[in-house]
């Protein structure tokens, strides 16, 4: 259903451009050029892109922004709307069909992400970890076995959830303290997961354990551990700032045993999937907070335009429009950055950098965005009367999860330093 036509990364453009620019072409010929190739504009959507960005549009508006207020309040997700969710192959986006998923790109999944965060942040990043971590890992790493067993259930009613971080290991999180201990043919799981989203209703978790300390974060494996099995057990739900909807539990593991057949890839491998996974995690995380940032701008904008003070609507004092047109510019800036690397990623393009640089600094752009409307709004912006005030909960969450900002400039200045050595 879903044929992938293929739009250019704008990071490919510059690259021909750059060469041309040393003088092989006249600025006519370099014109004609593009057109020849016909690379399209950055935002340009697809007709699968266009499409997914429609449906969800439409069902984020018709079926889950009713009860945004309500799930922020009591701290969970209506099981309608998580039906929905499901019903419509949100939660199976990248899973083939004959898996009964999508087979949508990874771009239509980075749409989705977007659109559904201009309604409601905790649900975006409900489907984005669904999508880019969970299904990811299990359409890339596993046995075929294990893909006719996990991917039907994920795409059509089965939670995931990603367990990497712990009480002592957040940024630094290689020096997890969670074992797998071989014996015979399966492994002993002992440990404590924190912060883990999706949780309290996850059927399957994907555990980070290692399962050889001696040769330290090398030792790092990824194991697939159902809900069900016994000595598995959710701790303490965070009371959170934002994304209140979304749960945030402590996971124990207590002498958990798996089959050796549970192991997800390869023994000791563990920390390059989660490297890579949340390298592509990252561009989604990015989709979320340029969706945020939107769906807060769109909601008060039109105020600016009702709203009348010394005669006139705030929005024509020219210190208004200002800022209104600053912080649209820099909404376009996150999204084309997330767009571009999630173009780069699926031309197969290295996409690190530009990913950090994506996640990095939509969560910046979101935050701004959350404060200046809120401003814009005056007091009403301040109260629960209008969903501003939740928008500027919800963004902080951008600049934590998935690497803090501080770990997007590491790896964006470590880029920086491989470039001007060489
Ligand atoms: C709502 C929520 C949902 C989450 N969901 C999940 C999940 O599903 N699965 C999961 O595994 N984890 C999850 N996490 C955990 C999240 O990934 C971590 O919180 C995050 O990686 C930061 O780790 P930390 O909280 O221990 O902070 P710390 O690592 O202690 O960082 C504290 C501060 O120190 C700074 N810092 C640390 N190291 C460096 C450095 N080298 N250079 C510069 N500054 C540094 C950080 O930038 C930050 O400002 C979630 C967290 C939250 C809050």
């Amino acid at each position: 259903m879903f044929k992938v036509s293929r739009c250019l990364p704008l990071v490919q453009l510059t690259s021909k451009l750059s060469k041309n620019a040393q003088g092989l072409l006249p600025t006519s010929q370099l014109a004609s050029r593009q057109i020849a190739t016909k690379v399209q504009p950055l935002t340009q959507l697809n007709e699968d892109e266009l499409m997914m960005k429609e449906s969800v549009a439409k069902l984020a508006s018709q079926i889950i922004a009713p009860f945004v207020k309500k799930m922020d309040i009591q701290q969970s997700f209506e099981p309608d709307v998580v039906n929905a969710l499901f019903a419509n192959g949100l939660m199976g986006l990248e899973i083939d069909a004959e898996y009964g998923g999508a087979g949508a790109s990874f771009m239509s999944a980075i749409v989705t992400i977007e659109e559904l965060a201009k309604i409601d942040p905790a649900v975006s990043v409900f489907c984005d970890i669904q999508n880019t971590l969970i299904n990811t890992l299990f359409r890339k790493l596993g046995t075929q076995e294990q893909k006719d067993k996990y991917l039907p259930k994920l795409a059509q009613d089965t939670v995931g959830s990603f367990c990497l971080s712990e009480a002592e290991s957040g940024s630094d999180a290689f020096s997890l303290k969670t074992r797998a201990i071989k014996s015979d043919d399966h492994y002993i799981i002992n440990g404590s997961k924190m912060w883990i989203s999706s949780s309290e209703i996850a059927g399957v978790y994907l555990v980070m354990a290692n399962a050889n300390p001696k040769d330290g974060y090398k030792g790092i494996t990824c194991f697939i551990v159902d809900q069900i099995t016994p000595g598995v057990s959710i701790g303490k739900k965070e009371d959170k700032l934002g994304i209140r909807a979304s749960s945030t539990c402590a996971v124990h593991f207590d002498n958990v045993q798996v089959p050796a057949s549970n192991i997800l890839g390869e023994l000791g491998q563990g920390y390059k999937y989660a490297i890579g996974m949340l390298n592509e995690g990252r561009i989604g995380i990015g989709a979320q907070m340029v969706g945020l940032a939107q769906g807060c701008f769109d909601a008060t904008v039109p105020y600016t335009l009702q709203r009348t003070q010394f005669g006139k609507r705030i929005f024509d004092f020219q210190a208004m429009q200002h800022q209104i047109a600053q912080v649209a510019t820099q909404i376009e800036s996150a999204r084309l950055l997330v767009y571009n690397a999630a173009r780069l990623k699926e031309a197969g393009l290295p996409f690190v950098k530009e990913a950090a640089m994506a996640k990095y600094y939509a969560a910046e752009v979101a935050t701004l965005t959350t404060s200046k409307c809120i401003e814009w709004m005056g007091g009403v912006g301040f109260t629960k009367d209008y969903p501003v005030e939740k928008f500027y909960r919800d963004c902080k969450i951008g600049t934590i999860y998935e690497g803090t900002s501080n770990i997007q400039l590491n790896t964006i200045a470590k880029y920086i330093e491989q470039e001007y050595r060489s």
